[in-house]
């Protein structure tokens, strides 16, 4: 068992990172645990452009920084995956190892769904891809299909426009989900063609992903679309199976807070795109990491 921490920060996404700046800066013991790379969903961003005082910068540009901000007042970091949150504060790793401490915070944002349809999942990496940022360059000259309708969908397809021969947008009802300026990018874009009306049924491959079969939702009729690559952007869920058992989530698995994002377990906060909330944004995220350092700050010492 190693010494106890003030705050143990689960995921290095914007929300965590903050917490981690603000939690140590206020002289906090504090340890950012991540499983993967730091930066979260910013890294696959393209670029950023609303996030005050930063006119544009990309993604995982941002992420960097924050990163190196986040670790500058004496955080600590470790990689691993976080298995479980006990009451007590204690956290529980995959390799065994129990770190020990009086607040945790719960960033851990959330993953892309699926579309859950025959050949979707042997095709991921053989033309199935999540990450626009990460595989667009290997679509070059080639047409691709995204699936979705909401920001994620529409920025990422304006993403792949750069490189990609023609782009398809596939959307299940006549209207989109996202912002209208995104709308009308993707609308005044010559390279994009609009799928309203259509759902995917099934990805067609002969080792790699050769087209897409699509079915009117109206007609029934089904049609295919050849393509190289498809990108499933249909929303994603919150990843907090590690603090399933304080029964501090709603029905979709999202975590619900008081307006000190504290849940109702004392001391297990969470902030980010984990939250039970309406507005999931790198400014939002930020926001809330900062409240959960001050409120772990007054907890450590009134104790
Ligand atoms: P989202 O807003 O939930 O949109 C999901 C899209 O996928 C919707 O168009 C939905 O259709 C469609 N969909 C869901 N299941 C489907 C299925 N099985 N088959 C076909 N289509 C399906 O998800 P998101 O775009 O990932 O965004 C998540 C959150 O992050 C949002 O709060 C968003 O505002 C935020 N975000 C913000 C920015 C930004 O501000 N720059 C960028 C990215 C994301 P319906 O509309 O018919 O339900």
């Amino acid at each position: 068992m190693s010494e106890k921490y003030d705050l143990i920060i689960i995921g290095a996404g914007p929300a965590g990172m903050t917490a981690a700046l603000y939690a140590s800066r206020s002289g906090l013991k504090t340890c950012i645990v991540e499983s993967g790379a730091p930066g979260g969903k910013l890294l696959k961003t393209f670029h950023i452009e609303n996030y005050p005082g930063i006119k544009e910068m990309g993604g995982a540009e941002l992420a960097m920084v924050m990163f190196d901000q986040a670790l500058a007042f004496g955080a600590e970091y470790k990689a691993g995956e976080v298995v479980k949150v006990n009451k007590d504060k204690s956290v529980e790793l995959l390799d065994g190892t129990i770190l020990e401490s009086n607040c945790v915070l719960l960033a851990t944002g959330t993953k892309e769904r699926m579309l859950n349809i025959p050949g979707e999942q042997e095709n991921v990496g053989k033309g199935v891809s999540f990450c626009a940022v990460c595989d667009g360059a290997f679509f070059r000259g080639k047409d691709v299909v995204v699936i979705g309708g909401g920001n994620s969908a529409l920025e990422e397809a304006g993403f792949l426009t750069q490189f990609v021969n023609k782009l398809y947008i596939v959307i299940r009802r006549d209207q989109f989900r996202a912002e209208e300026k995104f709308q009308r990018e993707v609308e005044e874009n010559e390279k994009i063609e609009i799928i309203r009306e259509h759902v995917p049924l099934e990805v067609l491959s002969d080792g790699k992903v050769t087209g897409i079969v699509l079915k009117n939702v109206k007609t029934g009729k089904t049609q295919t679309v050849d393509c190289s690559g498809i990108f499933p952007y249909v929303g994603s869920d919150p990843i907090s199976d590690c603090v399933k058992d304080l029964g501090v989530c709603n029905e979709h698995g999202y975590v619900i807070v008081d307006r000190n994002m504290e849940t109702a377990v004392k001391g297990v906060y969470a902030a980010g795109d984990v939250v039970d909330k309406q507005l999931r944004q790198v400014v939002t995220a930020v926001g809330e990491g900062a409240l959960v350092a001050q409120q772990a700050y007054k907890e450590v010492k009134e104790k």
